[in-house]
């Protein structure tokens, strides 16, 4: 016996020692367990379970609530849903009460509990307690509860790492869906304004700078009757729909003016929390072409009436039986007639071959042509037509035949030397000049005739397009030759230019592919 005595405190020592290994084991093992947790819900789950299975209790839970916000159930173990939903309830769970509690008794949290122990936190915004119940009669020790201290801590690390996590997810989500936005609307035809409360310009996409030619950077921040000139003269018939009828907006088609430009544009507003969108597309071509539609329509209708009108008067004065025409006037209605309708049927063709030049339809020819021998015949008879004052000549040394179709240069030529001869009422000399350049044949048609504007010239290839009648001094037209010209040019593989000064006459070059050239691209 006497060998016992001092062995008794160093068994006791050694037991303590163990408790306290086992201790510490456990508490890493718990720390390693919340650390691991992905999400509030496993981490609540985890941190359940594993403190049932230490602390040998039947019954653990999790309860957190954010910046003053309800104490909700972040995980339990042991419990009913019913139950697990009543605990946020219990009084006794009130995270301002001094932490760590232990209670004793026979119905504790209404879940039959004799015991329990429950450590309260708060980390950053969030508070909350972590709690431990036991089933049977066994209250818990000092060390029980300073281990459900040191877990809590830990839990608070845990919710406020996830909260960290979660905010840094949510921003950039955010930071994507804003990007995604912003990529959407940098890539959209449309023009997008948004305009705020305050009538600040806050968006401008590149749409819109490229539709109005008015820069990002110059609108940005800046009130929008002052930044977009001409905005408060067209603001008041925008209209600007809300809420669910906003998908259905309607648009309204406004002039803007533009430093001398009208812009039409078409404009759907939409009222949104930050202010007023609008959504715009540029109609100003649509228009154009459909002014150009209505001056064809007008313009079509009075050069046909005019040889009409000849026609008609020349056959009622040969129906006439009681005037007698002398042989010789008879000879020249008839001419009369005959030009004049020849004059009406050449307009039809090109309205018809105007409707269908560009389309694949038309069939081009690809042969060998003598451009002088073309040039020539459309000469002559353009000599035909052409009054006194004025010369035509051909200007060319022997040239390489070019690949094209004869009869679609020969009306392309035609109608230069027409419009030379039309636009050149106070004569002057009219010249036609071939010349090889590189692979292709250039036809040069000169003439010292009006001249054309420098601002019509890029349009008066354009179906339609005639200059202004003051320009060309009432000179009639239909606006088709040059964009027939142009067309069939194109078909045939080469190009139509001006050059052109006003009062000083006009210089059109078309080019066309020498046919070795043509031959060796195909
Ligand atoms: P049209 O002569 O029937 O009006 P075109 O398409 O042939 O139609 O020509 C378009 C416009 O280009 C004309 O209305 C005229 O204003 C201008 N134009 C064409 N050729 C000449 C020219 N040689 N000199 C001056 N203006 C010309």
């Amino acid at each position: 016996m006497s060998s016992s005595s001092p062995s008794a405190p160093r068994t006791e020592a050694r037991d303590e020692l163990r408790r306290r290994f086992v201790e510490a084991a456990r508490r890493a093992q718990i720390v390693t367990i919340v650390n691991r947790a992905q999400t509030e819900e496993e981490l609540g789950e985890l941190v359940s379970t594993e403190l049932c299975d230490t602390f040998v209790a039947e019954i653990a839970f999790v309860l957190a609530c954010r910046g003053g916000g309800r104490l909700g159930v972040v995980g339990a173990y042991g419990l009913r849903p019913t139950e697990v939903a009543q605990l946020p309830a219990h009084d006794l769970l009130d995270v301002s009460i001094a932490s760590p509690q232990r209670l004793e008794g026979t119905d504790l949290l209404g879940v039959g509990a004799r015991a329990l122990v429950c450590a309260s936190f708060a980390a950053g915004p969030a508070r909350g307690i972590v709690g431990v119940a036991r089933l049977h009669e066994s209250g818990f020790d000092e060390a029980e509860t300073a281990l459900l201290e040191a877990v809590t801590v830990s839990v608070a690390h845990a919710l406020e790492r996830l909260r960290l996590a979660d905010e840094r997810d949510r921003l950039y989500r955010e930071a994507e869906e804003r990007a995604q936005a912003a990529r959407v609307i940098g890539s959209i035809a449309d023009g997008v304004l948004l305009i705020d409360g305050a009538g600040i310009v806050q968006l401008w996409n590149p749409a819109a700078e490229a539709i109005t030619g008015l820069a990002q950077d110059v609108l940005l921040g800046r009130p929008v009757e002052e930044a977009i000139p001409g905005w408060s003269a067209i603001a008041d018939a925008l209209v600007v729909a809300r809420g669910p009828d906003a998908a259905r907006a309607r648009a309204t088609t406004v002039p803007l003016e533009m430093d001398g430009r009208e812009l039409w544009l078409s404009i759907r507003g939409v009222g949104i929390a930050e202010g007023t969108v609008y959504a715009f597309q540029d109609l100003t071509e649509e228009r154009r072409l459909e002014e150009l539609k209505t001056d064809f329509i007008a313009t079509v209708s009075h050069e046909l009436r005019t040889p009409l009108a000849a026609v008609h008067g020349a056959a009622k004065t040969l129906q006439r039986e009681d005037v007698v025409v002398g042989a010789d006037v008879v000879g020249q209605l008839l001419t009369l007639i005959a030009e004049q309708s020849a004059r009406l049927s050449a307009m039809v063709d090109d309205i018809l071959l105007a409707s269908r030049v560009d389309s694949p339809e038309l069939k081009i020819a690809t042969e060998q042509v003598d451009v002088a021998e073309v040039a020539l015949d459309v000469i002559a008879a353009g000599r035909a037509h052409a009054h006194e004052r004025l010369t035509i000549e051909l200007v060319a040394s022997p040239s390489p035949p070019v690949a094209a179709d004869r009869d679609k240069l020969r009306q392309v030529l035609t109608n230069l030397v027409a419009n030379a001869i039309k636009y050149s009422p106070a004569g002057g000399r009219i010249e036609v000049e071939l010349e090889a350049r590189d692979r292709h044949l250039a036809v040069v048609v000169r003439d010292e005739g009006l001249g054309i504007a420098a601002g019509d010239q890029r349009l008066i290839f354009e179906k339609f397009y005639r200059a202004d009648a003051n320009m060309t001094h009432g000179v009639s037209g239909t606006g088709l030759g040059l964009y027939i010209s142009r067309e069939l040019v194109r078909r045939m593989g080469g190009s139509i230019s001006v050059d052109s000064q006003l009062g000083e006459g006009s210089i059109f070059v078309v080019t066309l592919p020498l046919t070795n050239t043509r031959i060796a691209a195909t």
